[in-house]
């Protein structure tokens, strides 16, 4: 048994759901799961797999990204003897296109491994002849797109005399595409007894006559329907970028290089997913550190203390390892894949924006995930802007930003006599241009900007019709950089100036002790501070204009952390 399975965390206000064995599953289906990193069932699943363990018909609204394979597939599975040697079926799947037939029997063959389960993908365009030489040597589960289900049915080489279990996935998209008349005639040859199981995105009136023809009695789900966030949204600058599965690693390092994070929690689906993905950016030069159920509590706990001295700066975790915790200094959530449920999405982006402080939350979108992201942003209640991910022209810029600002804190404060020679000396030889050219190429490559040069390509949702009224019609917003973006403009209205602080990471400031110094040695709260940017070696942080004369004084005249640093106003505005 995992740690933290015994020790769910119940002390936070998040509402816990059942455990996978709560539902009643299997132990070679558990094992199975705790193999795969999966902590805990996604609502949908929470909800759908106890009356489909129970043999009922079930009619579910659920889109890409809310777990919804695994609700059908495991009780597809639980139903199957282990090692079962028959030939006919006794699952079928239908689903839209091949690409969703390869994924679902894929997720079949992950949770089925431990009872052996044979799983086999029909679906046109792939050479039947594999296909009619598989269904004959014997299959558990067909996973078909209809045209080709049809088609094996035709020439007798498909035999549905014997499947339990019928499932429609994306039936809104079969019946768009034209499948009705084949999704009947293939029922048509499976028995009246069968159990069957539909699942759709939307639920227009066509589906719903196709479902009182062929569903008895069925149990009905349906998330995200209300509102179910009340109370004031939390101020977080929301944004999402639309990203192929393969290019997410990429894509996040290059959103967080431009976003540059004074502190940040990456939330991934899956054990697994943190693992990697906390190899990938330590990998890239962060500091991140991985946190989840698998776990001890006492590696959680120096986890944490990482985390709160500093030395780490991303977290990358689960739901279930996160919940309860509270991190002041946090400015980023970072969603790694598009939650299950809006609850989820709206308890992890409320670990920012708190005490009136500004936060940012950034979700990566895949393509299909579309619907699943704007049934969030109407539950949550607040527009979720979609964004292009950063070119490498875009991080070069800003590296070259950084860089600048660290030369120009340098030329003002720096005794910089002891290279006077060296200037000279090479003067004689090259213009001092070009010396300054290679200085600067120099100094810009010691801050760690290893050129990137792999393009991430920019993709936007997969239904257009949907897209153009959901989040991706919002157009090319203005692209964040960092809390320091867009004109120097608090959310709460008045300008803001943007003040340089020669002191950083490397001084082990945090967020926390400007917001302290300077609600300290002023008249301004929390909420009257904009932006915080770390880096390095200063900091930048947002102050309305009319105090902002005064914030320079009071910080000049005090210690942070300790020593005494410079402070003007930043000039790079
Ligand atoms: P789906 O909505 O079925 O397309 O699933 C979306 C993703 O969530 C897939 O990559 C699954 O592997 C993953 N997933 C499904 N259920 C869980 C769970 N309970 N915990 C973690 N990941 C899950």
């Amino acid at each position: 048994m995992e740690p933290m399975d015994d020790e769910r965390d119940t002390s936070s206000d998040e509402p816990v759901g059942p455990t996978f064995e709560e539902l009643g599953l299997r132990p070679e289906l558990l094992k199975a799961l705790s193999a795969l990193g999966y902590e805990e069932p996604t609502p949908i699943q929470a909800e759908a797999i106890p009356p489909l363990v129970e043999g009922r018909d079930l009619l579910g609204q659920a889109a890409t990204g809310t777990g919804k394979t695994a609700a059908f597939a495991l009780p597809v599975l639980q139903r199957l003897a282990p090692h079962r040697r028959e030939r006919p079926p006794v699952g079928l799947v239908l689903v839209p296109t091949r690409e969703l037939a390869v994924q679902v029997s894929e997720a079949l063959h992950r949770y089925g491994r431990e009872l052996g389960a044979r799983v086999l993908p029909v679906y046109g365009g792939a050479p039947i002849v594999r296909q009619l030489k598989a269904l004959d040597s014997g299959v558990d589960v067909v996973v078909a797109t209809p045209g080709r289900a049809l088609d094996l049915l035709n020439r007798g080489s498909l035999h549905l005399g014997e499947v339990a279990t019928v499932v429609l996935d994306e039936a809104d998209e079969m019946l768009d595409m034209g499948f009705a008349e084949d999704l009947e005639a293939i029922l048509a040859e499976t028995p009246e007894t069968r159990q069957t199981v539909l699942f759709s995105a939307t639920m227009p009136r066509r589906l719903d006559s196709l479902a009182r023809r062929h569903l008895r009695d069925p149990v009905r789900i349906s998330l995200g329907r209300e509102r179910t966030v009340p109370g004031e949204a939390p101020r977080v600058r929301q944004t999402a970028y639309v990203v192929p599965r393969a290019a997410k690693p990429a894509a996040l390092g290059r959103i967080l290089d431009v976003e540059a994070p004074a502190a940040a929690i990456v939330f991934c689906r899956t054990r697994e997913e943190v693992d990697s993905l906390t190899e990938t950016l330590n990998g890239r030069g962060y500091r991140a550190e991985a946190l989840h159920g698998g776990m001890s509590q006492e590696q959680r706990d120096r986890v944490m203390g990482r985390l709160r001295a500093g030395t780490a700066d991303l977290l990358v975790a689960t739901d279930v390892a996160a919940r309860g915790l509270d991190i002041d200094q946090l400015t980023h959530v970072v969603n790694y894949d598009v939650p299950s449920a809006p609850e989820a999405y709206v308890h992890r982006i409320g670990r920012v924006g708190r005490a009136g402080r500004e936060g940012v939350a950034i979700t990566l979108a895949e393509p299909r995930e579309h619907r699943q992201l704007k049934t969030i942003e109407r539950v949550a209640g607040a527009p979720i802007t979609v964004e292009k991910v950063p070119t490498v022209a875009d991080l070069r810029n800003r590296r070259l930003e950084l860089t600048r600002t660290a030369l120009r804190e340098s030329l003002l404060t720096d005794d910089l006599d002891r290279f006077r020679g060296v200037v000279e000396t090479l003067s004689d030889e090259f213009d001092l241009m070009e010396v300054a050219l290679a200085a600067v190429k120099l100094a810009h490559e010691a801050g760690g900007a290893a050129d990137d040069d792999e393009e991430i390509p920019q993709v936007s949702f997969r239904t257009d019709k949907d897209a153009a009224r959901g989040p991706a019609s919002r157009g090319p917003a203005q692209r964040g950089t960092g809390r320091s973006d867009g004109p120097a403009r608090r959310a709460s209205g008045g300008p803001a100036a943007r003040l340089f602080v020669g002191a950083g990471r490397d001084a082990g400031i945090r967020p926390g002790d400007l917001v302290g110094a300077i609600t300290g040695e002023t008249g301004l709260t929390g909420r009257d501070i904009g932006s915080i940017e770390i880096h390095q070696r200063f900091a930048l942080v947002e102050v309305p204009e009319a105090a902002a004369e005064e914030v320079v004084r009071a910080l000049r005249a005090t210690m942070i952390k300790g020593r005494k640093a410079t402070v003007r106003r930043d000039q790079a505005q």
